[in-house]
């Protein structure tokens, strides 16, 4: 095993060099041409050569202490690395690198420096993301036979907007540091004070300063929300200093023309929700489908916000997919279905074997003003608890809107017999609505699959990264490998292929040892490698190695199907 090597950073005159091929700052691992970029891996290895080349000789550059390593880079190029992530901060580094580096999230327009809080999936987020996709379809729509799923437009009339009232009222408090010219957002500059002074222990000063910020925001009092900043002397990360603009309402919506002609009337937005497309087609479904209150409407699509600032990788995004479902019930009988579907909700979380402790629930103590009833169902981060989910009690807010702008009544007719022995007649319903961020989701899938594990034992150091999906959500369900690539087994590895892609997601693989090979089907979360050797060709058999326990048995080639429906069934999530 070769030693750990001195570190280079790389000379600044290079980064354009290695920005342009999507990488914003790397270290390289002297002499050995080893890359580890700060931000993700692709082209890793091609620019290393093109670095380390130019600075091999340059001591001035030589860094002591950058320690993201990710063990499995250097294993292909036989380094071992003693250090894992260290810490909560580096892993989530690590895992946003592993998420690049295996085609799973890539940044947007990558090649032209990115797009700010837009993201690419890749071939396998793209598997992940329509697999939990999936699993929410199934669980809400299929489960229920009382909830129906529908796929509405992006585009909708503008009218929408102003009766949702997200023309009026979708706005974030923003400010500008006049020295760094960094926009904020105000409150999130306050919260990120309440976190500190919460950090410290200054519990009682955490607590006026969020009432404080609390009432100004209800009140919508951007000249008192600056005042709050100004007087705990908030300053900006970047230049430290307190020189604040003053404080204005920025709408989040992305608005563009539809048609040929600029003209007012034809300025539309992209949805900021998914919601609104369910309620305007309420009454379509409901007499379409004939449906009985209670009942729900599923919907899963993009949402588009203008978001002041994006951070956390694809926790907040400008375009990002929004899984919803707006549960129409009687008036009165609301509470009673809020808390159904808040338990609910994380019963489907939990089904993906997520450990409760990294789950909690967040009441809202404020509420918009249209709901009676919300929570948030957070996840823990790397950085904390955010939200993934919320179930908001809308009450009958939006069909009234809707009825009150379009002059189309959205009532329902229930002929069930009330307590007073009539019926409960026409009313417009109220509606629970539970609405998950996709991306949200798909981040803490991946955060809690991953895994870096030491696999060193007393003769040799060894490790590997492993993405433990719930099987029925990995992305690739299988991999095939022969052997060798001659006498017949890549044949017969591909004869066995055609047979299990009809029914699965499978990757066939040739190139390198098979230990390689299972290798980089951990680092994507294959649950089965499925081995094809020259006893296949004998008896028909083959070895099949489990992801998690790195075992391996000897079966049929006849009960594949089997062994591998068994596993990753939905039934395993669902049941
Ligand atoms: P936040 O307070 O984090 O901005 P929100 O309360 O505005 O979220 P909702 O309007 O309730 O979010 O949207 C429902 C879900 O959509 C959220 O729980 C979250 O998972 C997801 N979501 C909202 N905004 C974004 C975004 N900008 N990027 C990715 N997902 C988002």
């Amino acid at each position: 095993m070769a030693a750990i090597p001195a570190l280079w950073l790389m000379p600044v005159q290079y980064k354009r060099t290695a920005r342009a091929a999507g990488n914003a700052l790397f270290l390289v691992l002297s002499p050995e041409s080893i890359v580890q970029s700060q931000n993700n891996c692709t082209g890793t290895f091609f620019l290393a050569q093109v670095c380390s080349a130019r600075i091999k000789n340059d001591s001035k550059l030589r860094t002591p202490d950058f320690r993201l390593f990710r063990p499995h880079i250097f294993h292909q190029k036989n380094y071992l690395c003693p250090v894992m992530s260290k810490n909560t901060d580096e892993l989530f580094k690590n895992v946003i690198s592993h998420a690049k580096e295996y085609g799973f999230v890539f940044p947007s327009s990558e090649i032209y420096d990115g797009l700010s809080a837009v993201y690419d999936y890749g071939q396998n987020g793209a598997e992940l993301k329509n697999n939990i996709k999936t699993y929410w379809w199934k669980s809400m729509v299929q489960m229920h036979e009382n909830i129906v799923g529908i796929d509405s437009a992006i585009f909708m009339h503008p009218k929408i907007w102003k009766a949702s009232g997200h023309v009026d009222g979708f706005n974030d408090p923003m400010i500008d540091n006049k020295d760094s010219k960094k926009r904020y957002r105000a409150d999130q500059l306050i919260e990120d004070k309440i976190a500190k002074l919460d950090a410290e222990g200054k519990t009682d000063e955490a607590e006026v300063l969020q009432a404080d910020m609390d009432a100004a925001l209800k009140s919508e009092d951007l000249q008192r929300l600056k005042e709050i900043i100004i007087n705990n002397k908030i300053t900006c990360p970047v230049s430290g200093t307190a020189n604040w603009t003053d404080v204005r309402q920025f709408n989040l919506m992305f608005s563009t023309q539809m048609g040929a002609m600029a003209e007012e009337s034809s300025e539309i937005y992209l949805r900021p929700e998914t919601a609104q497309g369910i309620f305007v087609n309420f009454l379509n479904v409901q007499k379409s489908g004939r449906m009985k209150i209670p009942f729900g409407i599923a919907q899963i699509g993009k949402a588009f916000r203008n978001e002041v600032i994006a951070r956390q990788f694809i926790i907040r995004m400008r375009e990002f997919e929004q899984m919803e479902m707006q549960f129409f019930v009687r008036p009165g009988t609301e509470m009673e279905w809020y808390k159904y579907w808040k338990e609910a909700r994380l019963k489907w979380h939990l089904g993906l074997g997520t450990s409760s402790t990294k789950y909690r629930y967040h009441d809202h103590t404020k509420l918009a003003h249209y709901a009676n009833a919300a929570v948030d169902i957070e996840y823990e981060f790397p950085f904390g608890f955010k939200e993934v989910e919320g179930i908001h009690s809308r009450t009958d807010f939006d069909l009234s809107q809707h009825q009150q702008y379009s002059g189309k009544k959205m009532q329902y007719f229930d002929p069930e017999l009330g307590e007073d022995g009539k019926p409960y007649g026409n009313y417009i319903p109220y509606v629970i609505e539970t609405s998950i961020g996709l991306d949200r989701m798909f981040l803490l899938t991946l955060m809690n699959a991953y895994e870096e594990e030491d696999l060193s034992t007393e003769e040799k150091q060894d490790s590997r990264v492993v993405l433990r999906f719930p099987p029925a959500l990995a992305p690739v369900k299988a991999a095939i490998f022969p052997l060798t690539k001659k006498d017949g087994l890549p044949e017969k590895a591909r004869e066995i292929m055609d047979r299990l892609k009809l029914d699965f997601q499978i990757q066939y693989e040739e190139k390198d040892a098979i230990g390689k090979r299972y290798r980089r089907q951990d680092a994507i979360g294959t649950p089965f490698c499925i081995t094809v050797d020259h006893q296949t060709l004998e008896d028909d058999t083959v070895t099949i190695r489990h992801r998690d326990t790195m075992a391996q048995e000897r079966v049929p080639s006849a009960d594949l199907e089997r062994i591998i429906g068994d596993l990753v069934s939905w039934k395993k999530v669902l049941a």
